[in-house]
Order: structure tokens, then sequence, then C-alpha cells
């Protein structure tokens, strides 16, 4: 027996880690610098560990009430809702969700490139389509409504990143809002804020105030540091947020993850701490890496470098993991998370050394 035709389905390809590398070449994992998944270089917040001590004994019960705290919680932070808050296993859990709820089969969603590449995945498993817009490196990645317009065919979900992985990009809200008025009524603009805590952009949770086809998707994998546990949330339109019950893989975010979360939301000063540090760190890379950067909002930054795969590679025996951004179809690129102060200082002098060794012509 076999799967169904799975050959235009593509395996996602995540970061590589410490261990897994230290391994391969033979190095010490202390010695190496991990820049390459878009984590908290801080770590979780020490109140949502606390948490999950706190609350591990209360794992044996499925997570009811710890879920209808998140999601009032959460409701209550951005004034919508409670029905409107869409919690789910990640971020990637939501787009799932959203798929669910949109996607006929064969109906395509509209996606950016170079993106993120679940959400077509998400389309796929669910028997829809996908098209593409053009970001592009010559405009900086711009994100404008024409841009995205330009590609526009009537799809049912259009997926705008901002901040965008991996330029760093954003789109402002009255070009998501240009957008959305100039789309069908039967289409969805999901706008996938994983990184909106590091950009100084207002959210477009603002614009489902008066609109029925606006998403948006948060997580707490980045600024608050719980990529581990799996928990994140959209937040779409009143009329129809009762769809999540439809939809919902039952129990989506776990008892741990709830709880975590809800200590991490009172957590101000672990936020703070996470965002100035990313945007001290995006400075810093793009001021002293002898190399080409582009503007990020988000916590990581898109550098030219020639040759992706032969930087990444040599900078990992440097110890510096960073992502060739050759699958995001930018073999030129790599894309360097932020890190700590002291790791992100580290990893520049150890990336300018790299880029030394390997003279491949390319400067600031
Ligand atoms: N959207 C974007 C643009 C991302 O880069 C990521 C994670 N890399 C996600 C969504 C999903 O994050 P999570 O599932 O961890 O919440």
């Amino acid at each position: 027996m076999q799967p169904r035709d799975l050959s235009t389905h593509s395996a996602y390809v995540p970061g590589r880690g410490i261990e897994e590398v230290a391994r391969d070449l033979g190095l010490d994992p202390d010695d190496l610098i991990k820049l390459s998944s878009n984590e908290n270089p801080h770590g979780a917040s020490p109140d949502a560990v606390a948490a999950i001590r706190e609350h591990a004994d209360g794992i044996s019960v499925y997570p009811k009430a710890s879920h209808a705290d998140l999601t009032a919680r959460i409701a209550a932070e951005w004034g919508v809702d409670h029905e409107q808050v869409w919690l789910s296993p990640g971020a990637d859990g939501s787009i799932d969700y959203l798929s669910r709820a949109m996607l006929e089969p064969d109906d395509r969603i509209l996606v950016p490139e170079p993106g993120f590449a679940y959400y077509g995945m998400s389309s796929r498993y669910h028997h829809g389509g996908v098209n593409a817009y053009e970001l592009s490196a010559d405009d900086d990645f711009e994100q404008t409504a024409e841009t995205v317009l330009s590609a526009y065919a009537g799809e049912r979900i259009v997926y705008v990143t901002s901040p965008h992985n991996p330029s760093g990009s954003v789109m402002s809200l009255d070009e998501v809002r240009a957008l959305a008025d100039a789309t069908a009524a039967e289409t969805l603009v999901v706008v996938d804020e994983a990184y909106g805590e590091f950009a100084a952009t207002d959210s477009a949770v603002s614009l489902l105030e008066d609109r029925d086809d606006v998403a948006v998707l948060r997580t707490f994998s980045k600024a608050y540091g719980l990529a581990g546990l799996r928990v994140g949330y959209a937040v779409v339109p009143n009329e129809w947020s009762d769809a999540y019950a439809r939809v919902n893989t039952p129990f989506a975010a776990s008892e741990l993850a709830c709880r975590a979360a809800l200590a991490a939301l009172d957590d101000d000063d672990h936020v703070q701490t996470s965002v100035d540090s990313a945007r001290w760190a995006r400075e810093h890379i793009a001021s002293e890496l002898d190399a080409d950067t582009y503007d990020s909002a988000g916590n990581f930054v898109l550098a030219e470098v020639g040759d992706a795969e032969a930087v990444a590679e040599a900078a990992q025996r440097n110890g510096v993991i960073v992502r060739d951004c050759s699958s995001f179809g930018l073999p030129t690129c790599v894309r360097i998370s932020t890190g700590t102060r002291e790791g992100t200082r580290e990893a520049v002098d150890r990336l300018n050394e790299t880029l030394a060794d390997l003279d491949l012509g390319v400067h600031a």
C-alpha cells in the first residue's frame, strides 16, 4: 500500500540544529552560535518556565480551562471577541485551520515568492493549489498592494507576510487595506505577523473592526521564546469566527503551552528585552557585516553573500549556523537570525572572517 500521490508536496526544511551540526563537524556544541531558525536567543520567559513546572501535574486532563483562559486573555489584549481567537499548535496550525475553513478542493491560494513554505504545503494537504506573486530583491522586497494584485487571479486566500520571511520587509496597513479592497469579496487576505512584535508597524488586527475578509496570524514562538511548545493563533473576523469549532483539531494547544503562554503574556520585561535586543542586533548586522543587507523589521537579516551554500557551510565550520536561502530561491543570500548582543557581535566577526577567507568578491 502507498499513501496518495504526494509528488507535488515538498518537505519542510527547517534550519539545522546545534547538536546535528556539532556532531557532523566534530565540534563542541557550546562553541556554535545558532542563528538559522529565528529563535529567541534569550530563551523563554522565566515566568513561562515556572508555569510549566507549576502545572506539570495537570497534564493528565485535556486542556479546557487553560485554553479558555488563554483565548480570553488574547481577546482582551486585541479588543476582539473571544470567538475570534483561534488557538493552534504554532501559527502553522492556524494556517491549516484557515485552509480547512476556506478551501474547497482545487481552490487556489496566492503566496509570496520567496516566502514561507508552509502556506503552499497546507493548501496542497487540503487539496488546493498554489499561485505566487514575486517579491523582488531589486526593489528590496517592497510589499505593496499593486505587487500582489499584479499576480492575483481570484484566489481564495492571499498571504501577506509582514515582516516578511526571509527579507524582513513590511506591508503597511494602508497597503493591506488597499489589497483587501481590490480583491473579491470571497478572497481572504491573511496577514502573517509571526514577527510582528519586532516591527514598528501597527498590527492588521485593527482592520477586522470593519471588515470580514482579513485574518491575522500571531505566534508565541518568536518574541515570547516558546517555539518548542508550539502555540500560536489566528485572529479572524467575527462574521465567521464560529467555524473554529468545526475545523480545529480538538484541544489544539496543549495544557502546558496554554499555561506558559498565559505567563509569558504577563512578562513584559522578557518581551521588551527580546524586542530591544533584536532591534539592536539587526542594526549591528546591517552596519558591521561585510556584505550588503536588506532592511529588516524582523529578528533576522537577509544578506547578499554571493554563494549562500558555500558561505553557510564555511560559516558552520567557523562556528556560526546561518540559513542558506537557496531553498527560498535566493542562492546568493543567507538569513542571519539576531542573537544576544554578545552572540551577534561574535557571529558577525566570525562571518566576516569566513567571507574574507572565501573571497567571493562581496562587500558592504
Ligand atoms: N509564519 C512565518 C513567516 C514563519 O517564519 C513561521 C516560523 N518559522 C511561522 C509562521 C510559524 O511559526 P510557528 O508555527 O512556530 O508559530
